[in-house]
């Protein structure tokens, strides 16, 4: 079993603060989060990657040997960030049972190589892949690949998405753009999928909301960033909490099971997924004839050297199906995204044969 597997009923909660900045912050805070009893793992950056110079950038080996002095007073595991080979023998050398891989690592195929490298032979220690600031779930799979190519197995790689870069406004600090995660999780199924909703939200009022999805969607475990002064946190102050909120935040979230206990439950969830798989493989037969007449029509355009994008039309198709949104019992914008969606591939299929 690797490091990150519980019985698979309980999800894997890690937590520590953002740094490790004081031995005494350290230890206060790791043990008030031991003794609630609900952290599988402990978690620090002693390499702090920041975005200018000047700003704290971790307590080095200081902070490696504050995190093996929580270890031996916890008795939980612990984990850091690693950024290059270097810091990897330092952490190794400070018995660290994981490392992470942060988004601004995750990025870089040569860092990633390297630390892969160093990890090479190494027996029982975790690698925990954040997904890349970016979101372009190649690298976080080449990530992936890199390390399983090194000899770590898969039972001891687990991801965490802690959200990705955007430019503009945002409810969050990064965004969860949750259906990338899903791409990621076919792709892998074996490996844990953890959610770090420290990251995600960049401010404390949002990490049960985002808990709570990832409960909602099953993710394996939780990396929440606890400090026991968080106003006084030399990095990510505002999205860290103490160890007494964590444990109310995390005894607030409501865990799904798979399925139900209940028979008749499973079999009415078996007649109504059914019934969805039969609506969906409609769906698409029909979007498929759509296209082929789609297809038909560009042939038409393209013999009478017509335009594709014909404006009218489309406002045309548009009104008389949002027309019946009510009727239909679907919000105008759903309509408006599907229609959208369906536009844009005929376009395309047009397209392709006016172009030929
Ligand atoms: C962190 O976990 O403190 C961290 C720096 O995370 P990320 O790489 O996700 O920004
Ligand atoms: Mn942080």
């Amino acid at each position: 079993m690797g490091p990150f597997k519980t019985d698979g009923r309980k999800p894997f909660i890690i937590a520590g603060p953002c740094g490790a900045e004081t031995r005494e912050q350290t230890l206060e805070t790791c043990r008030a989060i031991a003794a609630a009893g609900l952290a599988d793992m402990l978690r620090a950056g002693v390499w702090k990657p920041r975005t200018k110079p000047g700003s704290f950038e971790g307590s080095g080996t200081r902070g490696l040997a504050w995190l093996a002095e929580a270890k031996t007073q916890t008795g939980l595991p612990v984990a850091v960030e690693t950024a290059s080979a270097k810091h990897v023998e330092t952490a190794l050398r400070y018995g660290v049972d994981a490392v992470w891989v942060g988004a601004r690592t995750t990025v870089s195929p040569f860092a990633v190589q390297d630390i892969a490298d160093a990890l090479r032979g190494v027996e029982g220690v975790g690698v925990l892949i954040k997904n890349p600031v970016n979101p372009d779930p190649e690298l976080w799979a080449g990530a992936v690949e890199r390390f399983a190519a090194a000899g770590i197995p898969h039972e001891r790689i687990a991801l965490i998405h802690r959200g990705f870069s955007y430019f503009g406004e945002y409810r969050y600090r990064n965004a969860p753009m949750w259906h990338l995660i899903f791409g990621m999780r076919a792709r892998y199924p074996e490996l844990a999928m953890i959610c770090d909703p420290s990251h995600i939200a960049g401010t404390r009022r949002y990490l049960q909301e985002i808990a709570q999805t990832a409960a909602d969607l099953r993710y394996d475990g939780l990396m929440i960033e606890s400090h026991v002064c968080p106003e006084a946190a030399l990095s990510d102050a505002s999205q860290q909490v103490t160890p007494a909120e964590l444990e109310r935040l995390l005894r607030g979230i409501r865990w799904r099971t798979d399925e139900g206990e209940n028979p008749e439950f499973a079999r009415t969830l078996e007649k109504y997924r059914r019934e969805i798989d039969q609506i969906d493989s409609e769906l698409f037969m029909l979007l498929s004839r759509r296209m082929e007449i789609a297809e038909r029509i560009g042939e038409q355009k393209r013999d009478n050297n017509v335009a594709i994008l014909q404006r009218n039309r489309w406002r045309e198709i548009v009104e008389n199906v949002t027309a019946r949104a009510s009727e239909l019992g679907l919000s105008a914008e759903f309509i408006r995204t599907v229609l959208d969606a369906v536009h844009l591939e005929s376009i395309d299929r047009q397209n392709r044969i006016m172009n030929k």
